[in-house]
């Protein structure tokens, strides 16, 4: 049984579920505790308890211990990898991978503890002098998506603690293990006991207890928009600070003078690696006429050779879906786009393979239109949408003719229309000839429109959600 971690104690919960392999479902990873409200709220209370001590710990024990976190995350990369390829079914270099970017992530906050500075000005009144500092928060309560397990709760964990903040930490239902790993990583870093907790459990329980918790000053949440929604009343009522991540429906163009084989690579990374499952996935792909032919049969050619198959497998391209939900969602959405008049060129097939599990293969609906449901509502799963542009125009117009705004592709070789595209995606992230999905561990990351609301995530803007500011004035 693995347990909840609330004010320097490893504790049982409420009651507890089992963890199950979306490659393999009779592969039960382990039995992990699930808080209750009242747990929650004995890690707010912890975490309020030790935030004044945290808040005057030095920047050299701060950067100590987020470097030890980082350390071990990095030596232990390959088994904590496995880890998370086995609970949320991504594949295995995948899954290393993103432990490689959660250690890397200590380490960039590790040195960001001891960068922290203020502004000195002078004042227009005469005499006086004026300080600019930051300050903690407070108690930070971090709401995490199951689809990046070890790196989202590492991009907020890092900069709470960095900036002198306790924390309480939620994790998504799906993936306790590696938050439970973390946490046990965490809890040998040297912290005094109540800074960081783990209160793994249900959202509409644990969840919610946080958002009503007045000891809880901010909430950073990544998840659907639906949730993201929730929080943000719940955060307005009792003016709590807020940060949100939530889906998209990211937009990769290809223009008719792009190189077809960076673009097919570019799209076929974006849209299925990681299963779709990731919030920048490229799930509309709007593609000029004068290549669309082309495009669509080296799409279908390059999307049928990928192998899909357990995630630990040597050779696996495309793991499982993570969860019998998340698959149900993507076949009624496959059968929505049918519905819908647009042409499914491969994949949308529930697969067998030796093991039970979540298998999908990689769906591609051609001739689409951009006000189909496929098209403006976030499905989260290996589905692409090609949609005919007239022309370059026609082509950012449909990009940006989407509620969300968090990730914004081109492929072209025009310099004209790339540094047009760049000022006039409307989106948190612009990639060129690179896919929309896979971003850098050290500079800010967030949307705009309905996928984001409050300040930048990772890099040196994180100070903005995870420090209050302060100006003071002295006269002397
Ligand atoms: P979700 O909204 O279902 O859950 C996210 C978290 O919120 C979970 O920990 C869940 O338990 C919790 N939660 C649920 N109900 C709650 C409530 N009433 N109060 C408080 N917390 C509650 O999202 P998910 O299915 O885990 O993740 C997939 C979504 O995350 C997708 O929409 C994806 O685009 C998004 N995502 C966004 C980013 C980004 O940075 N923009 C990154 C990864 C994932």
């Amino acid at each position: 049984m693995y347990k909840n971690y609330i004010d320097g104690q490893w504790l049982d919960g409420a009651s507890a579920h089992a963890n199950v392999n979306p490659s393999d479902t009779t592969d039960i990873i382990g039995h992990y505790a699930l808080a209750d409200a009242a747990q929650a709220g004995q890690a707010s209370a912890a975490a309020q308890a030790a935030a004044p001590r945290w808040a005057a710990s030095t920047p050299q024990q701060r950067a100590d211990a987020l470097d030890k976190i980082g350390t071990e995350l990095l030596a232990r990369r390959e088994e904590l990898g496995l880890l998370l390829s086995r609970e949320e079914g991504k594949t295995l270099p995948e899954g290393i991978g993103e432990v490689t970017r959660a250690g890397n992530i200590f380490k960039f906050f590790a040195g960001e503890a001891l960068r922290q500075r203020g502004d000195k000005l002078a004042s227009v009144r005469p005499g006086v002098e004026i300080e600019v500092t930051r300050e903690p928060v407070g108690v930070v309560g971090i709401i995490a998506p199951w689809n990046f397990p070890m790196a989202i709760p590492a991009w907020k964990i890092a900069p709470a603690l960095a900036y002198g903040n306790t924390v309480v930490f939620k994790p998504a239902e799906l993936v306790p293990g590696c938050a439970w790993a973390l946490a046990e990583i965490i809890s040998r870093a040297g912290l005094p006991a109540g800074a960081f907790n783990l209160a793994m459990g249900r959202g509409s329980q644990v969840g919610q207890a946080m958002l009503d918790d007045r000891r809880i000053a901010g909430i950073s949440f990544t998840g659907s928009v639906a949730t993201g929604g929730r929080v943000a009343q719940a955060a307005a009522q009792r003016l709590a600070k807020v940060q949100l991540e939530m889906g998209g429906k990211n937009p990769m163009v290809v223009l008719n003078d792009a190189d077809l084989e960076v673009a097919v690579e570019c799209a076929v990374q974006s849209a299925f690696f990681s299963t779709g499952q990731r919030c920048t996935a490229s799930s509309r792909l709007i593609v000029e006429e004068g290549i669309y032919a082309r495009f669509v049969d080296r799409m279908q050619e390059r999307t049928a050779a990928l192998r899909i198959g357990h995630a630990l497998d040597t050779g696996t391209d495309i793991g499982p879906v993570a969860s019998g939900d998340q698959l149900e969602q993507d076949l009624r959405y496959l059968a929505i786009g049918r519905e819908e008049g647009a042409r499914l060129v491969c994949g949308g097939e529930h697969v067998t393979r030796a093991t039970p599990g979540f298998y999908l293969t990689p769906a591609i609906f051609a001739d689409c239109s951009n006000d189909m449901r496929i098209c403006r509502e976030e499905i989260f799963g290996p589905v692409a949408a090609i949609i005919p542009a007239r022309n370059y125009e026609h082509a950012l117009e449909l990009a940006n003719d989407t509620e969300f705004g968090l990730a914004s592709g081109i492929c072209s070789t025009s310099l004209k229309h790339i540094q047009h595209f760049k000022r006039h995606a409307q989106a948190g992230m612009v990639m060129v000839n690179v896919p929309t999905a896979g971003v850098d561990y050290h500079v800010p990351f967030g949307g705009r429109k309905g996928s984001s609301l409050g300040p930048r995530e990772q890099g040196t803007f994180a100070a903005e959600f995870y420090t209050t500011v302060k100006t003071a004035y002295v006269a002397g």
